[in-house]
């Protein structure tokens, strides 16, 4: 099967801007920022969503999180605050079938979530 787009951008088969890779986790700019930073976090396995996650992605789950922390502190937007999305399936809006999480930060997002 064909590799899904996150897949060849973690294979650099398609460029991205590069913010963070690990082991387990490459991290780069959204095409499509929505604030002055927007970054996705996704995981180097290819799984499809959130629903598709099994017991051994507990691990991984994990060190993806931690990323996202270090991401922030590296970025300086720790103090200030960050969110985190993450969009699981249709009504989310989920365009792209591979997990990833949003990371966006550098306005302040107020208290409401949609
Ligand atoms: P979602 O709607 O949660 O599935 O998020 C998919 C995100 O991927 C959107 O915010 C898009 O702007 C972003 N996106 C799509 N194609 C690319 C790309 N080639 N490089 C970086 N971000 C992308
Ligand atoms: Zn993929």
């Amino acid at each position: 099967m064909e590799d899904c787009l996150f897949c060849k951008i973690i294979k650099g088969e398609i460029p991205s801007t590069k913010v963070y890779e690990d082991e387990y986790v490459y991290a780069f700019k959204d095409i499509e920022p929505v604030a002055p930073i927007h970054i996705l976090v996704v995981p180097k396995k290819h799984i499809s969503s959130l629903n598709e996650i099994k017991e051994d992605d507990e691990v991984l789950i994990g060190k993806i999180h931690m990323a996202i922390v270090k991401i922030a502190k590296e970025l300086g937007i720790d103090k200030d605050g960050y969110r985190v999305i993450n969009n699981c399936g249709k009504n989310a809006g989920q365009t792209v079938l591979h997990l990833h999480f949003h990371l966006i930060a550098g306005v302040n997002m107020g208290e409401k979530l949609i």
